[in-house]
């Protein structure tokens, strides 16, 4: 703090004095020196009756007639001045307006009545083990700090304290001269006030002190209001499980932040908007006491990311918010959200289970056009819807124009859900060919829909969305149950065939703890045998390895279905992962035979995969075969099972009985004839 000395008190106790005040005469007695200096003048006059030497004598005494009378006026002038200050002070610290002043605005008045250029308010913490609260004006800005209950902190208590004078002349390091006071309430000391830095005017003096010390039971009033105030809305603003400002508190703070004036070319305001990656999975996985522990667990990795005066808020369930303000640039909005990506990448411990969390960040900048705090956070939702999107543990910022893309995605939800309680939801079957057989050995489920408005909408379109909403549950269930009854009537139809049947699951369905139960379910209901339905699960969703997430595999597993990890080679389980998982199957994606029959690279890539598939005992599916080309390759590489355009496109079920019809005459497997029908045929609206 820079303490030099501490000066004695100079109040009633008579004290001694460190900073003598210049000599003030009462008004009386200047008056007095008036008089008697006229009254001298005169008498010279009137005794003397030598001309040169009256004249001297007059102008001496009216010289210092006028000079004591002067100097009077001046002081009175001064004074009047600041008794005038001090009643305005009254005023305004009393509240006339009817709102109690803050005390920033109390400190910057107390800074113009007593002319200085820093004042500060300690307030002291209801408990030792809290920090003290520290305002400070410093050339008219405000800072309001927390700081520990230190020894600067306890010694400025006791010296105002000790003494029983309540108020001090001392001297600071880095502020000169200061004057400090007691603030008391109810004979309780709460906190001290102290104002100095006189820049260049002379040191205070009595008076200043004395009037420092008229004014601190107003200051006194107003921080105790504020500590009471503090401690309400300690209540009413704040989580109560992560202590964190709730979102009516952080609306109010980003509105401040939004009419707060800051240096050209600087930024006046960020949001950060964050969403957890997987915290229901932590909550219905692991219990609700895991899942508060993991959000106090962010809480403190985000608050190690944010500066001390930076607003860090949770707006509900695994939503946080950030208010990041005065900021040389959007980047270093960005720079906080993958400091606190970083900070997540280490697991948490949470009871003896590690977990592991990832955030979607979303960044809205107050440069954007964005006019109220709600269009801000508004923004920075979007950014973040946008980046849960692309992909989790990533941050987005807010551009013009997300906004209406998202506002159509918002429109298409809407109409998804809707086309759920009507019709417009279909099931479209891919059939996937053995090579060796040269016949139709399974089909692949595909959701379709057709939306009155707006015709066959992709699935590459509407699953993305289905995805984001979690209505992908209800298609998914909804894609099960239809694909299985059907199967359920093929196989009936033509039992010699043993027809397999795949359907698409959602990372999203796998959270659902009673998945396995409605599988189970389906299944009974349709009588299918569970190994000829299989469960095909992106990559991607096995890469969110979790305890849980393996066991919800091998109970589907126990069940008898059959597992296939679909897109395989886009995500990055590990070989030894792929061994350890319950699956059986790998779908080998298009991207991987798009170029096989004209890049000698692409063929020795696929054989790769597919000796790794083969080193692990799984069957391959390679889908997406186009050509007679790509399908000779793969003949070539003793890779028997294929889907694609080449073969089949996806076509609705009476198209499969009619083709599983013809397969049961004895006529060979759809061929480049059937297929080039088939897509001729599913054209519209195809991803
Ligand atoms: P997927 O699981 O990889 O399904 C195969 C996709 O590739 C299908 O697209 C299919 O029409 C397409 N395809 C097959 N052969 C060829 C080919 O030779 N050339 C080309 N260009 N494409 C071919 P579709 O039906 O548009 O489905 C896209 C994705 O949507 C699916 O990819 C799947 O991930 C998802 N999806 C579709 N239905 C469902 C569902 O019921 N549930 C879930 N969770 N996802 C679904
Ligand atoms: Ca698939």
């Amino acid at each position: 703090r820079g303490r030099v000395s501490t000066a004695g008190a100079t109040g009633p106790a008579g004290a001694r004095r460190r900073f003598p005040t210049p000599p003030r005469p009462g008004w009386g007695r200047l008056l007095i020196a008036a008089v008697a200096g006229a009254s001298l003048g005169a008498a010279g006059l009137a005794l003397a009756r030598g001309r040169g030497l009256t004249v001297t004598i007059l102008v001496l005494g009216i010289a210092a007639s006028v000079a004591v009378g002067g100097a009077a006026w001046a002081e009175e002038r001064y004074r009047r001045h600041r008794l005038q200050l001090l009643y305005q002070s009254h005023v305004l610290l009393q509240g006339s307006s009817g709102s109690p002043p803050s005390i920033e605005t109390l400190l910057l008045r107390l800074c113009e009545v007593l002319r200085a250029s820093f004042a500060e308010v300690v307030i002291l913490p209801d408990a030792i083990d809290r920090s003290a609260l520290v305002v400070q004006v410093r050339d008219g800005r405000a800072v309001d700090t927390a700081r520990a209950l230190d020894q600067a902190i306890l010694d400025d208590v006791f010296s105002v304290v000790v003494p029983r004078s309540l108020s001090l002349l001392l001297r600071r390091r880095n502020l000169g001269d200061a004057v400090m006071a007691a603030l008391v309430v109810e004979g309780r000391v709460v906190g001290t006030v102290l104002t100095g830095d006189r820049r260049g005017r002379r040191g205070f003096g009595e008076d200043d002190r004395q009037l420092l010390e008229a004014l601190a039971p107003q200051v006194a009033i107003t921080v105790d209001r504020a500590r009471l105030d503090a401690r309400l809305s300690q209540q009413a603003f704040h989580d109560a499980l992560t202590g964190l400002a709730n979102r009516s508190l952080f609306s109010d703070r980003v509105a401040h932040a939004l009419e707060r004036r800051v240096a050209p070319g600087r930024l006046r305001a960020a949001v950060l908007f964050i969403d957890l990656d997987d915290f229901k999975m932590v909550n219905d996985g692991l219990g609700h006491a895991a899942g508060d522990l993991l959000l106090q667990g962010v809480t403190q990795r985000l608050r190690r990311v944010v500066r001390p005066f930076d607003t860090v808020a949770r707006l509900g369930g695994d939503e946080f918010a950030v208010l990041l303000e005065d900021l040389a640039g959007p980047e270093e909005a960005l720079g906080v959200a993958q400091r606190f990506l970083d900070e997540l990448a280490a697991p948490f411990e949470l009871r003896g289970t590690t977990v592991v969390t990832g955030a979607s960040v979303g960044v809205g900048v107050a440069d954007t056009g964005a006019t109220s705090p709600d269009d801000l956070l508004r923004q920075a939702d979007w950014a973040m819807y946008r980046a849960k999107e692309r992909g989790k543990a990533t941050v987005e910022t807010f551009h013009p124009g997300m906004e209406s893309a998202l506002e159509q995605r918002v429109q298409l939800t809407a109409e998804l859900s809707e086309a759920l309680s009507g019709d417009e939801l279909t099931v479209e079957y891919q059939p996937i060919v053995s090579l060796s057989r040269g016949r139709v050995v399974g089909v692949e489920a595909l959701a379709r829909w057709t939306s009155p408005r707006r015709g066959r909408v992709a699935p590459r379109e509407f699953i993305p969305i289905a995805e984001a909403s979690g209505l992908i549950c209800e298609i998914g269930e909804r894609v099960l149950r239809t694909a299985c009854r059907q199967a359920a009537c093929w196989m009936a139809e033509h039992p010699e065939q043993e027809l397999t049947v795949s359907v698409n699951l959602s990372p999203r369905q796998l959270l659902d703890p009673a998945f396995a139960a409605t599988v189970a379910a389906v299944l009974l209901e349709t009588a299918i045998p569970p190994a000829r339905l299989t469960l095909e699960i992106t990559e991607s969703l096995l890469v969110e390895r979790t305890p849980e997430t393996l066991r919800r595999l091998k109970a589907l597993k126990d069940l008898g279905v059959t597992l296939a990890i679909d897109d395989f080679g886009t995500g990055s389980a590990s070989l030894d992962e792929l061994r350890r998982l319950p699956v059986d199957t790998l779908k080998i994606p298009k991207a991987f035979v798009d170029n096989v029959a004209t890049s000698a690279r692409d063929r020795a890539f696929l054989a790769g995969i597919i000796g790794l598939g083969r080193t692990l005992d799984l069957r391959l599916v390679v889908v997406g075969v186009e050509h007679a080309e790509q399908s000779d390759q793969l003949e070539q590489l003793r890779c028997d099972l294929v889907q694609g355009f080449h073969f089949a496109a996806p076509i609705d079920a009476a198209g499969i009985s009619a083709l599983l019809a013809r397969q049961a005459r004895g006529q060979a497997a759809p061929g480049p004839g059937d297929g080039a029908a088939a897509v001729a045929a599913a054209a519209p609206g195809r991803a």
